[in-house]
């Protein structure tokens, strides 16, 4: 079926106008490093760094679904269409996407060319993983559509460009059955070797829908395992009063609906309400809820509070993967030198490997499961320890993968033992030969170091 709103032709107008828009800023020699998609954005701001030098290029009208097929469980969208949207849209026919970012902002465009884990994502991987098929508009201002078996060149390079190599306008991504709620059970553990045996044990053994965790605490694990069911006996509502992470250490089990399952952690941006602690007593959430909580409205205050504050560097916010044997060590350093807690922790399962990472790093890094564990909000004031830095380093010791959304201190050689520079050269020299995009390294290897002291 086709839904109102936007057929492929009113779709080919849009994509005509950004590769105009594209073709005109490649003839005035103007870098196109921005995009404005009208959501919020989820790269954390970074003082003084030189991440987006040039006026957005305008993709807000990129919003709409074109098409949700429920026979063959296949759904073509625009790229700044939301998870929100998205969930909204298909849950309608009963079906969701296989993966779906917990934020409800996140756009099908950003979780692709950035990065996207939850808890669907010990069986799918990345949301990318379910993607089909993507059109493009290169840097020439050119249409291009591919797939993994079309042009593998271009298709497995575009998830990780982060927007250096082309613009993503359309996605085809495949869905799965869902169900009206999802019942939730929680385990809980005293020690990081008994909680990643039992997550381990719960992906292999491949019954449930959704494992993660949240780690409220060095002696307090908690496995959060989550079912489809058609029934439930009551539904919880953490949109206002109640905070879903904080319900998670006292609760053995909980319903909720499909959709809100799916974005449990948006209320509380995760936990960045603690830094407004008010933002967490029940009466103000029963009050000013829809007006202040929820990420978006987070995030924008958060980027408010971190531009009005004098804060050398921005909090710490950001996943790393660690191959799965390296886990305790990697929880032993984290416990003893960062101190940060809430963690949240996802199992995910690469299908296959990603040729964006380079042959040499891949094969120390291989494992059967990567753990993501997720830092959201730590402050990272100290003069002389700089806790991005400290994990940067750590994480490449161990043979993991940090996203790179936040502050990133690559040297170009170390940025490029992880990174695959032949592929991106590659897909670059096809999709972006005039460099009209930024480079990759440029744009997201070494950014916000700029005013940071040494560690
Ligand atoms: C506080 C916080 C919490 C998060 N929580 C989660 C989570 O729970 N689950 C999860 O999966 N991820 C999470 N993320 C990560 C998030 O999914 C990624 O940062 C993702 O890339 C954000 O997508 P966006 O739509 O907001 O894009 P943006 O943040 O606006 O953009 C990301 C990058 O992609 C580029 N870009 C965006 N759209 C396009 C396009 N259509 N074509 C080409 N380039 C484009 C931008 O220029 C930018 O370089 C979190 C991030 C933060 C900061």
């Amino acid at each position: 079926m086709t839904l109102a709103g936007v057929t492929q032709v009113d779709h080919e107008t849009k994509v005509r106008t950004i590769a105009a828009t594209m073709r005109e800023r490649a003839e005035r020699g103007e870098i196109v490093d921005n995009v404005d998609k009208g959501a919020v954005k989820h790269v954390v701001p970074l003082h003084g760094a030189a991440r987006y030098r040039h006026a957005p290029l305008n993709m807000r009208d990129l919003d709409e679904i074109i098409q949700i097929d429920a026979e063959r469980r296949i759904c073509v969208a625009e790229s700044a269409v939301t998870f929100s949207d998205v969930v909204e849209a298909t849950l309608a026919y009963g079906l969701l996407p296989k993966v779906v970012p917990e934020l409800k902002g996140i756009t099908l465009g950003g979780a692709v060319v950035g990065c996207s884990v939850e808890s669907m994502s010990f069986r799918y991987g990345g949301f990318h993983d379910s993607c089909l098929e993507y059109e493009l508009v290169t840097g020439t201002g050119e249409v291009v559509t591919c797939s993994r078996e079309s042009d593998p060149d271009i298709f497995e390079m575009v998830h990780g460009s982060y927007g250096t190599l082309a613009l993503l306008t359309r996605l085809t991504f495949e869905l799965i059955p869902a169900a009206p709620y999802v019942h939730l059970t929680y385990r809980t553990f005293t020690t990081a070797d008994s909680f990643h045996a039992a997550m381990r044990g719960e992906v292999a053994a491949d019954r449930v829908d959704f494992i993660d965790g949240i780690v409220h605490s060095p002696h307090r694990f908690v496995l959060c395992l989550g079912e489809l069911v058609d029934e439930a006996p009551y539904v919880s509502d953490y949109s206002r009063s109640k905070v879903y992470y904080a319900s998670t250490a006292s609760r053995e089990e909980d319903y909720l609906t499909t959709a809100d399952y799916c974005f449990r952690y948006d209320t509380d941006c995760h936990w960045l309400t603690r830094k407004v602690p008010p933002l967490q007593w029940a009466p103000v959430r029963a009050l000013a809820g829809p007006r202040l909580l929820g990420s978006t409205n987070l995030i924008r205050m958060s980027r408010l509070e971190s531009k009005v504050s004098r804060k050398k560097r921005p909090d710490v916010v950001c996943d790393v993967f660690i191959p799965s044997r390296r886990f305790q060590e990697f929880f032993d350093w984290y416990r003893d030198e960062f101190r940060f807690f809430p963690l949240w922790v996802v199992p995910y399962r690469p299908p296959r490997d990603y040729p964006w990472i380079a042959p040499d790093f891949m094969d120390s890094s291989r494992d059967d499961l990567y753990i993501d564990c997720a830092i959201y909000g730590r402050d990272n004031n100290e003069p002389d320890r700089d806790y991005a830095k400290l994990l940067e380093q750590e994480v490449y010791e161990l043979a993991g993968l940090k996203t790179l959304i936040g502050r990133n201190s690559y040297t170009p050689e170390r940025f490029w033992t992880i990174y695959n520079r032949p592929n991106w050269q590659k897909a670059k020299s096809r999709l972006d030969p005039l460099g009209v995009l930024p480079d990759l390294y440029g744009h997201v290897g070494r950014v916000g170091d700029e005013h940071s002291e040494a560690t």
